[in-house]
This record gives structure tokens, sequence and C-alpha cells, in this order.
């Protein structure tokens, strides 16, 4: 039974292209939706609440953070569709579905829908996921969606249970196309980078793997960028550019 509740979307922006992953350099119109299961303060990126108040987590810790809620909108699919049209160029950009993580509305009615409408009318549709949490795959339109896993690692300092859904990764893997994992690594975390990813990568041998540098501004990109494509190289994965932030830091909406 499907969740009839409203979608809580923090922002609709673009076109702008996919920065990283699998279809980098895509046009894309991004549907960023709010509240996540982790919250990552390995990534330490500082921020202060509407309140004040000193925190760290990840670089979207404004869809991340409960305390952001004022600024997350309650839209039903029909809603974000319209939003987005009035966004869109003349052609058909990809759709990317962000978060926060966005499979927590996965057994909502108006999230189905909205894959659904995307998929059906032609679109590429991505969804960025952490992918710790169970879901199951009943409609054919559901296996057309692209899945970049962002399995985290213990940088992230969330519990191991919670990072890694074994189920969720072969479930994945096993009724999508061109699904695959992708982890963020920074220079002083190889070792421990190289172990925790091949640990995963013999649960789903079949998985392709692309590891991103750390960072949420063009410098701190830069100074990891080359240990991480060493890396990539050593163990035969395959590196990926972080593209939006090389050319807009950690400038929103674009
Ligand atoms: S899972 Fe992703 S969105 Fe959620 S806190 Fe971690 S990095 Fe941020």
């Amino acid at each position: 039974m499907l969740k009839t509740s409203l979608l809580e979307v923090n922002e609709i922006f673009g076109p702008t292209i996919q920065g990283e992953g699998k279809l980098v350099g895509n046009p894309s119109i991004f549907i960023r939706f709010g509240k996540c299961n982790f919250k990552c303060e390995g990534f330490a990126v500082e921020y202060e609440t509407p309140s004040g108040i000193k925190k760290c987590s990840c670089d979207s810790y404004y869809a991340v953070d409960p305390a952001f809620k004022d600024q997350w909108h309650q839209m039903s699919a029909d809603t974000i569709i319209q939003e987005v049209k009035k966004l869109e160029p003349t052609y058909k950009t990809d759709i990317v579905i962000t978060g926060g993580e966005p499979l927590l509305y996965w057994k909502h009615q108006e999230f189905q829908q909205l894959l659904k409408y995307y998929v059906n009318n032609g679109y590429k549709v991505t969804i960025e996921t952490n992918a710790s949490l169970t879901i199951d795959f009943e409609h054919k339109y559901q296996k057309s969606i692209l899945f970049s896993m962002s399995v985290k690692l213990s940088n992230s300092l969330e519990p191991l249970k919670k990072r890694i859904n074994e189920i969720t990764l072969k479930r994945i893997l096993k009724h999508t196309q061109d699904s695959y994992l992708k982890f963020v690594v920074s220079n002083d975390f190889i070792t421990q980078a190289k172990e925790e990813i091949k640990v995963i990568a013999q649960l789903v041998p079949t998985a392709q793997i692309y590891l991103m540098p750390m960072g949420d501004s063009a410098q701190e990109i830069r100074e990891h960028c080359q240990s991480v494509i060493a890396m990539a190289i050593e163990c035969g994965y395959k590196y990926c550019d972080r593209l939006h932030i090389r050319v807009w830091d950690n400038q929103r909406g674009v």
C-alpha cells in the first residue's frame, strides 16, 4: 500500500549539466527532495542552521537537516511536473532526482507517479541515492531508471550496518541496466577506501565502480583528484570528476 502524503521538495533547478557520475555533462533539471536517513558528519561541511546553531554534515545539508524544513515545499507530482515545465528548454533534458535521500519517498504514490510520468514520456531519469533503504521493483517504468548509488564509506561516520544494504544493491543492479556505484574518496583515505570498496565490490562483482574526489570547492577537488585518479587506475575503477564544483564551487541552483 503506497503512502498518499505530499512530497517534500527542497528545490527544483536547471537546466544545468549533470556534474558527476556516468552521465556527466548531460543537460539536466534537478529535483532535490528534503530529508535524509544519514547525516554524514564525516564530510565535515560546516554550516549554520536558520536559528544559528553551528553543525557539520555533507554539502547538501540544507536538504538533510530538518532545521531547514521551512525551506522545503510540500508538493504533489503534478505540481513538480508543472514547475519543471517552466524550466524546460525546447528539448527534453535529463531529470535528476536527488536529495537528501529520495528513496525515502519510494513508497509514496506521488513519487511513483512522478517517476512514471518522466520515464513514460521519454526522459532519462537518474536517482541519486545512498542505496541504504530497501526498495521493491514492481513496475516496468522503474526498471528504466538509472540509479547512481553513492554508497557511503566509513569516512561518512555513518555506522556500517546502515551504510551497506546488500539486498538493495543486488536488487537495483538486477532490475536496472546501467546503474552503478560511486564513492567519494580523499587523499588521506585512500588505503582505507581500497579495503572498504573491495569488500563492497565482492558483494556485487558485476557493478561498475566510479571514484570521485572529496570536496565542496574547486580547490579541494584539485587537492584530492590526483590521488583518487591513481587509485582508480590501480584498482581498475573509473574516475569521475565533480564538474559542477570545479566550475561553480559550492554555489546552489546551478
Ligand atoms: S547520504 Fe548523501 S545527502 Fe544524506 S547526509 Fe550523506 S551525503 Fe548528505
